[in-house]
């Protein structure tokens, strides 16, 4: 394997032997970038020379003989949602084109602790709104594996950049398959944790009450040593969870004998691409084969998520985006006379087209006259979504389904049919909405070379259940 291919936990075995420097896997890594960023488009911002200016110390460390932690040195891409200090974090927005964070937040503190080198800030759909990278102001981030067709999104620059060897790790956020989805399309692992788990102080909210960051990796030992560095409470973030952090390398175990491992009906639906199908059906088998107890269960109200996640998410994010106003932060627009005008303005040079129709979609579920009929609803909807979780938990210890219906579609072909790119997150959200961590894994490639992804799902705070299933089946799948 060429270097630029290594995962983080083999790169970290070469610099602690010292068969490799620091300097060396950023100067490659930038490498690939320069090869393939005209392509690819992954970043909106890079950071050559501060990261080789890191690398430089991080050899000097070794070269002392001190002992460096485990993904000290390595390169990492980094969501343009979350702040690191004194860098630009736009959202992939025009209205934040020029905002630079104030300070860090929590996972950027955590990651420089762990010495990781943040290589740049990667592109996204406006705000997190989207499921292709294609709502992005700076233009669309396209699929290493085929030019021609999406990242999957929102978290589409992470995931093709990892993909793409731009970076070894990367961050996203997952609101409803952000993370997951765009690691199932471009055939690389992406962790949404448990809510609560990290830390979202510091990230741009899309919807509070659903929104996750996590790590896009090239494996599945690596999504757990950058879990080990992100996780942990949090007092900054209300609603970070006060419960140690287990070291998830732990659960590495390739052994599934006993596991009860739960396939909802509900997703195995008409409208599945037949090669998705397929392919998860061949991974069910492995799995049977190494003897999991394989059952069908059901989760009844699944039905229910695209149109219940759809008035929550976009309820909370129009509550968040109020605060971009023209005052506060980022753009102003230059042409109005009143401080209405000032608002309106620059609300409505400054937002992308999905972003309006979030804030209008979320204004009107919310309105005083709307909002028993729609946001209450489906706060109750989002309760029974819950209990079907809760009770397919009393007889399984996790859940397995396709990350999405199809494969990476074709750039264009979705962005003028809402709802259509609505229904690509159908199998995703659902965790979101119920709190629970969710995997997304490689699962083998469609006729025409797309990866397709695999999902694991488990209780709140079962991670390790997920690493430890999501591990058995990478190493039967290689
Ligand atoms: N695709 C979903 C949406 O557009 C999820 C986005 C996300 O997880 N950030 O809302």
């Amino acid at each position: 394997m060429k270097i630029r291919e290594l995962p983080a936990h083999q790169i970290h075995k070469l610099l602690v032997k010292k068969e490799i420097s620091c300097q060396e896997i950023v100067s490659e890594t930038f490498k690939v970038i320069d090869e393939k960023e005209k392509e690819v488009h992954a970043y909106i911002s890079l950071y050559q020379e501060k990261s080789l200016r890191q690398a430089k110390s991080i050899d000097e460390k070794i070269k002392n003989g001190e002992t460096i932690l485990p993904l000290e040195g390595i390169p990492i891409g980094i969501k343009d949602n979350i702040c690191i200090c004194g860098e630009k974090t736009t959202c992939a927005s025009k209205i934040l084109e020029n905002f630079i964070s104030p300070y860090d937040a929590t996972v950027i503190r955590r990651l420089k602790e762990n010495g990781l080198i943040f290589i740049g800030k990667t592109n996204m759909d406006e705000f997190a709104f989207g499921s292709s990278t294609e709502n992005s102001y700076f233009g669309p981030t396209h699929n290493p594996w085929d030019l021609e067709r999406v990242p999957g999104g929102s978290s589409g620059g992470s995931a093709a950049a990892v993909a793409a060897n731009e970076t070894i790790l990367a961050l996203g956020s997952d609101t409803g398959g952000s993370i997951r989805q765009p690691a199932a399309f471009c055939g690389v692992v992406g962790l949404k944790p448990t809510y609560g788990r990290v830390s979202r102080f510091g990230l741009v909210a899309f919807a509070s009450s659903l929104d996750q960051i996590g790590p896009i990796a090239k494996d599945v030992t690596d999504s757990a040593l950058l879990l080990n560095v992100i996780a942990g409470y949090d007092p900054l973030d209300s609603t970070s969870v006060n419960k140690p952090t287990p070291d998830f390398t732990h659960a590495l175990i390739p052994e599934v004998k006993g596991i009860k491992i739960g396939i909802p009906k509900e997703y195995f639906i008409s409208g599945i691409e037949p090669e998705v199908g397929k392919n998860i059906k061949g991974a069910i088998k492995l799995l049977e084969e190494a003897k999991a107890d394989i059952e069908e269960i059901s989760l009844p109200h699944t039905e229910y998520g695209i149109a219940t996640y759809y008035i929550v998410a976009t309820a909370e994010a129009s509550a968040n985006l109020a605060r971009f106003d023209g005052i506060r932060y980022g753009y102003r627009s230059k042409n109005s006379k009143t401080l209405t005008e000032l608002y309106e303005n620059s609300r409505a040079e400054g937002f992308g087209a999905e972003s309006k129709r979030r804030i209008m979609l979320g204004t009107y579920v919310l309105s005083a006259g709307y909002y028993d009929a729609y946001y209450l609803k489906g706060q109750r909807a989002r309760t029974l979504i819950k209990e079907d979780f809760d009770r397919a938990f009393e007889k399984v210890d996790a859940i397995l389904t396709p990350i999405s219906p199809s494969t990476a579609f074709k750039i264009g072909e979705r962005i003028k049919d809402p709802l259509k790119m609505y229904l690509s997150d159908i199998f995703t959200i659902s965790a979101n909405l119920a709190g629970i961590p969710g995997i997304s894994i490689p699962c083998g490639f469609s006729q025409q070379k797309l990866p397709v992804g695999l999902q694991i799902l488990a209780p709140v705070f079962g991670e390790e259940k997920i690493f430890q299933i999501a591990f058995a089946l990478e190493q039967k799948l290689k």
